[in-house]
């Protein structure tokens, strides 16, 4: 078996074997994702949107200089740790996109800030406003600051026009901060199965980010940048008409929770899945079941369970087994696969999954073409 980073340290001028990775590996597959940035790419510009898609769904320099090849402004980190990462790798237009707030962190945002690559935050809070002038201004640097509205799931942002208009007459009143827009991004509403009732939800929650910006159109702060959106809303929201930027993220991948939504209504796919975990058969000495060596470190398991897409029946079913281990379930499939065989997963959901592991193996076919860093892999601060 060839280790894989002697495999890296051949890999100029030479290409690997997907076939010869030790398993479990994290596997993207190039020309799918290429396809997946350029198609997200085509609907915005078609409508005349901006991109600023998520950087929490890859955490990857490689990635993100894709996604800005393609035409995006810049890409979104949840948090400075990522940020940072993704800044020192040359990516600029990074917004920053929960709040910002413990004392360390703020520090840190402000020296991000004094680069003068464009950066941007979210702010939902006028203490915290304050706090991050202050920090600012001990570096000279001015930072713009978009206003994050609750949707109404109460994790964070604003919770009305009222405390939107006021956080922007705080902004207004700090020299370091520059006022630039909101923020609105429906998290429980990506996930909605069917199409038509993700629409009719988004539709209800754009009458009230309406009714927001309306708020601080009249009272002067009519904002430049509307941000927000994600894959399972991207088609409606692009549609309404109401964002000037998309923030989709896990487009570039497609895990199964989004290959089990319907996003365009029409049954068609506008997104292919480029990635997966490699894994192995270790264990074959059942007829109705083998064990692979993916557990809990290798698939997060927060979105259900993981699906066969190649190297054992489609219909086996996926169980965990525990930290390392999975059993395959299907009649016979003992006899069908033997210890040693491979097997390709499609991750549950992408990006606590990513962040499992230390580099994307890249592949074209079965051809290993390169291997990228999880460049933010753990930079949750
Ligand atoms: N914007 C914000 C604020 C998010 O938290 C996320 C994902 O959680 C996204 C955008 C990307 O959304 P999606 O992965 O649904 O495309
Ligand atoms: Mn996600």
């Amino acid at each position: 078996m060839i280790d894989d980073l002697t495999l890296h340290a051949h890999l100029i001028g030479r290409q690997g074997s997907r076939a010869d990775l030790n398993t479990p590996v994290l596997v993207l597959d190039v020309e799918a994702l290429d396809r997946n940035i350029a198609a997200m790419a085509a609907l915005a510009a078609a409508k005349g949107v901006g991109l600023r898609p998520h950087a929490k769904t890859h955490k990857s320099v490689d990635i993100a200089k894709r996604q800005l090849a393609a035409g995006a402004f810049g890409v979104c980190c949840a948090k400075i740790g990522e940020a940072e990462v993704l800044a020192d790798g040359g990516i600029t237009g990074i917004l920053i996109t929960s709040p910002v707030a413990a004392p360390r962190a703020i520090e840190r945002l402000a020296a991000l800030a004094a680069r003068g690559e464009g950066l941007m935050a979210v702010v939902d809070h006028p203490a915290v406003a304050k706090r991050l002038a202050a920090a600012l201004a001990a570096t000279g640097a001015t930072l713009d600051v978009v206003i994050d509205i609750d949707p109404g799931i109460a994790r964070t942002g604003v919770a009305s026009a009222e405390q939107a208009v006021e956080l922007a007459r705080t902004v207004r009143g700090l020299p370091a901060l520059r006022y630039r827009g909101v923020q609105f991004y429906c998290g429980s509403q990506q996930h909605i199965e069917d199409y038509a009732e993700r629409r009719a939800a988004i539709v209800e929650r754009t009458d009230y980010l309406a009714s927001v910006i309306a708020g601080l159109t009249d009272a002067g702060f009519t904002p430049a940048i509307v941000t927000g959106s994600g894959t399972g809303t991207h088609r409606i929201d692009l549609d309404l008409g109401v964002f000037t930027e998309l923030q989709a993220g896990s487009y570039v991948f497609m895990d199964k929770q989004y290959n089990d939504c319907d996003l365009t209504g029409d049954g068609s796919r506008p997104f292919e899945t480029s990635l997966g975990v490699d894994a192995r058969v270790v264990s074959a000495n059942h007829s109705g079941l083998v064990t692979i060596d993916a557990g809990f470190k290798s698939l997060s398991t927060d979105g259900g369970l993981a699906v066969v897409r190649r190297g054992a029946p489609e219909d086996a079913f996926f169980a965990f087994m525990g930290d390392e281990h999975a059993a395959l379930i299907a009649p016979d499939i003992g006899t069908l696969l033997a210890a040693g065989d491979p097997v390709t997963l499609t991750v549950p959901h992408c990006d606590p999954t990513v962040n499992l592991y230390d580099h994307y193996h890249v592949v074209a076919g079965d051809t290993l073409v390169d291997i990228w860093p999880v460049s933010a892999r753990g930079r949750a601060r």
